[in-house]
């Protein structure tokens, strides 16, 4: 009862065919890198074959096609995002980077004393930039707290909120529990006090096409790599009042309007943001992607990743000794756990064995694993490209670990 043909849609991922020591892949990793379909293969390849140039700057054909193919897919991704204006598109080589561009840039609003708050469940992308700027200038971090099941504790959220607060940051995903935040509520009472908020969308936007406008978002963040496109390429959305208010981030070519040794002049939006030869291939490659990805449709993909999402759930908690972390009702196809003593590397060095991929480890949350005291999950995650079958892959191999690990 799958809403969509997945067997054809498995055809256009090459990769899925691969075996993995003598067994057939199973993919379980998308939350880290999400797998690449032909369609968008074809895009790298034709870019490669046909049109390599560099843009903005060239006279000649293959600049300019390259330039025009490029400026499509920021098109795309502004239309994907409903953003206000294409020029409120910055690309960049990831989240990580988009996050490094705002916490660089956003100090020139910040004294000593400010306040950011950061949510309990980041990823150190997340955390780290923040801790920086705060080093810099004296601003202070204030972490808003969740609860066992992985939910923010929204009451002391807004306790927190005052008027020193000036930045909230906070990932619409969870990448270590597969939570789905409340992003409106926390942007509208952020707004009331006049602070701004950036949102991690890298785990969301696979799963949840965001609106922008409707959001009412002062930042948000994505990867390619996480939904079907390439890896070094993603983008940051940024309100253009907050965009042209900030100094840009790094200094070079494209992102002047003039040049002197006693004054350089920056050039408008975008390019303010976008110093040096961008990952031209890797934009344009993302706009296919999300080409791809709306061809089927995020509500299609995310009612069988829910599908996909219950059943692996409901047959892994069948294991005994198994725990779950990240039980909100609002949740992506991430499905983190361990076993009761059993080291989660264990268990993900037995499933790669079986052609199973899935990330052991704290998933680049570190506090997440501090919180339920314990060193890192195993943790399974769904793309719209897995199957049922695939998961009884996975529970046949969590069992066969189980058993020769206790
Ligand atoms: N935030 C979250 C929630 C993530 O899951 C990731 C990737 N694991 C990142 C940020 C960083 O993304 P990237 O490495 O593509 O910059």
């Amino acid at each position: 009862n799958t809403v969509f043909d997945i067997l054809t849609i498995r055809t256009d991922f090459p990769i899925l065919n691969r075996k993995v020591n003598g067994y057939p892949l199973v993919y379980l990793d998308n939350a880290a890198t999400s797998q690449t379909p032909q369609q968008v293969i074809d895009v790298i390849v034709d870019y490669y074959r046909n049109y390599n140039a560099n843009i903005h700057r060239g006279v000649h054909a293959l600049s300019q096609e390259a330039t025009d193919k490029y400026e499509e897919a920021r098109l795309k991704i502004q239309k994907h995002f409903n953003a206000a204006k294409s020029h409120e598109i910055i690309f960049t080589s990831g989240t990580t980077q988009g996050i490094n561009l705002v916490a660089n840039s956003f100090s020139t609003f910040l004294k000593p004393g400010d306040e950011l708050l950061v949510s309990a469940m980041e990823h150190h992308s997340n955390i780290v930039p923040w801790q920086m700027l705060c080093e810099r200038t004296g601003a202070i971090l204030k972490v808003i707290p969740m609860n066992e099941d992985g939910v923010l504790l929204m009451d002391t959220f807004k306790d927190l909120l005052s008027n020193r607060t000036k930045l909230v940051f906070c990932n619409h995903v969870s990448n270590a529990l597969g939570t789905i935040n409340p992003i409106q509520e926390i942007i509208e009472e952020s707004h009331t006090i006049g602070a701004a908020v950036l949102i991690d969308g890298a785990q969301a936007a696979p799963h949840i096409k965001a609106d922008m406008q409707k959001l009412d978002v002062d930042f948000y963040t994505v990867s390619a790599h996480k939904m079907c496109g390439p890896t070094g390429v993603g983008i940051l959305y940024g309100k253009e009042e907050w965009l042209n208010k900030m100094p840009p981030y790094q200094g070079g070519g494209e992102m002047i309007a003039e040049v002197t040794f006693e004054k350089t002049t920056y050039a408008d939006l975008p390019h303010k943001f976008e110093a040096g030869t961008p990952n031209i291939c890797g934009g344009i490659a993302f706009g296919a992607a999300l080409d791809y990805m709306n061809a089927i449709g995020f509500d299609s993909i995310a009612s069988y990743e829910q599908e996909l999402l219950q059943y692996a759930t409901q047959k892994l908690t069948m294991i005994e000794g198994l725990r779950i972390y990240g039980t909100a009702k609002e949740k992506t196809s991430v499905i983190s756990f361990n076993i009761q003593g059993i080291h989660p590397y264990d268990i993900g060095t037995i499933l790669d064995k079986l052609g199973i991929a899935v990330r052991t480890g704290h998933h680049c949350a570190q506090p997440v694993m501090d919180f339920y005291h314990i060193p890192g999950t195993v943790r399974a995650s769904f793309n719209f490209y897995n199957t049922k079958e695939e998961v009884d892959v996975l529970v046949e191999g969590v069992r066969r670990a189980k058993k020769m690990l206790l």
